[in-house]
């Protein structure tokens, strides 16, 4: 039995990004990592995201580089990341 072939269009997945996470603003700077002291990864990560606090995230270069970062993340700033993260996804070249 053959399997059905499923196309979903990127426009419509864009659109639902925008419905199911809406988008928030970063969290504060104590609540951007797991860990708030004695890490020095942490604390790089922190001082990274603060870097970009007052810029539009839609920045390749931010995502990229927090895709290699996600396990330094609070929950609050998976929250925050996630919709530009998937749109990143979406609109990339693969
Ligand atoms: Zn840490």
């Amino acid at each position: 039995m053959p399997i059905p072939k499923i196309i979903i269009e990127t426009e419509w997945l864009l659109r639902e990004v925008d419905v199911v996470f809406p988008v928030l603003p970063m969290p504060a700077s104590e609540e951007l990592t797991t860990h708030q002291a004695d890490c020095e990864d942490c604390d790089d990560v922190r001082k990274y995201l603060n870097a970009y606090r007052y810029k539009a995230i839609g920045d390749d270069i931010l995502i990229t580089h927090l895709r290699m970062l996600l396990s330094t993340l609070s929950p609050v700033t998976y929250l925050w990341i996630l919709p530009h993260y998937l749109k990143f996804c979406l609109n990339s070249e693969w």
